[in-house]
């Protein structure tokens, strides 16, 4: 392990403990400054004990260095990642072990932390088929949002990734904002390129409860979109769930083939339970999806899962469980094309 992979794994373990303080920034910036340096720069360094020299190497950095230089045991390491594992409940490991993939997650093209590369290496890892890549769109300026040019690029260039990572493989899409009228962040001609795609509310979310619900049925029945994503943009503990009437946005999700998200974030968990459980029984679709914005984030299915298991979710009905040739089909069923 070279003291990149070994800070890179600090961080992805602090990502998957949801430690967004002062501990994770520092290693970040301990992982920018030893990237920059010179394997011989940083062996003579680690010798001399001057490693703390350097900006943003602190002594934890600095000895998790040392530690991987030395071959051996990187103790802080170990020590985190006994205690950063993601619980899950044996009902909810029925869900997690079902599921082949994430269709909601970020990268660095929007306000991801990781490369689209690293986020896919990941989810190999922890066992995925395919993951469908859903960075921001344009409308979301402070999340760098992707304009139609750099969505076309990142399509290229996750094309060639794909020749990479085979049988791994990574589906475009992207979460695309719902505006305040119903209508899309995109135009139809790059949406029906995309594979899947996850709509979402970012903006005015205190809409009063009948425009909001209008809001959400027409997007919910656009024909591009795939998988309504954090329904009640609630935040526990900070922002309340938006007004709407689930009646309403259930049955148009049932009825137009739109997935209702699960959401792993642990400050979302959308829908809350009573809302899942009205989707349950509107015959609605679901995602079970991270939507992860660092590596670690990828570890957030099991909460999910937990939610679907206590609250009965069929899992056939769960995309992510299916084939990627299985939901891509059912995708362009939807568009007709
Ligand atoms: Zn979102
Ligand atoms: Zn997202």
């Amino acid at each position: 392990m070279t003291p990149v992979d070994a800070l890179e794994r600090v961080v992805h373990c602090l990502d998957r403990a949801h430690d967004t303080g002062f501990k994770t920034k520092a290693f970040v910036r301990a992982l920018e400054t030893v990237r920059t340096l010179s394997p011989e720069e940083l062996a003579q360094r680690a010798k001399a004990d001057t490693l703390t020299d350097l900006d943003g190497i602190g002594d934890s950095s600095a000895k998790v260095i040392q530690q991987a230089l030395a071959g051996g045991e990187v103790a802080y390491l170990t020590d985190l990642e006994a205690k950063t594992q993601v619980p899950i409940t044996p009902a909810g490991a029925v869900y997690r072990d079902a599921l082949r993939a994430d269709l909601h997650l970020h990268s660095r093209w929007s306000d991801g932390g990781a490369t689209i590369e690293a986020m896919a290496r990941t989810a190999i890892d922890l066992g995925h088929e395919y993951m469908v890549l859903t960075d921001h769109s344009p409308r979301l300026t402070v999340a760098h949002g992707l304009s139609q040019e750099r969505l076309e690029q990142q399509v290229a260039d996750v094309a060639v990734l794909n020749e990479q990572l085979a049988p791994f493989r990574i589906l475009t899409g992207i979460e695309v904002d719902i505006l305040e009228d119903g209508t899309l962040d995109h135009g139809d001609a790059i949406l029906s390129q995309l594979d899947v795609v996850v709509a979402s509310v970012h903006n005015k979310l205190r809409m009063e409860g009948k425009a909001m619900t209008e809001r959400m049925v027409r997007a919910v029945a656009n024909p591009h979109v795939d998988i309504l994503g954090h329904c009640t943009g609630r935040l526990i503990g900070k922002r309340d769930p938006s007004s709407f009437d689930p009646d309403y946005v259930f049955a148009a999700c049932a009825q137009f083939h739109t997935a209702v998200e699960i959401n792993c974030r642990p400050e979302r968990l959308d829908p809350p339970r009573p809302l899942l459980q009205m989707a349950i029984e509107y015959g609605c679709f679901f995602a079970i999806n991270s939507d992860a914005h660092a590596t670690g984030q990828l570890e957030w299915q099991p909460r999910g899962c937990d939610r679907a298991a206590q609250m009965g979710v069929p899992l056939d009905r769960v995309l992510n469980t299916w084939p990627a040739d299985q939901l891509l089909a059912w995708t362009c069923e939807r568009t007709g094309g």
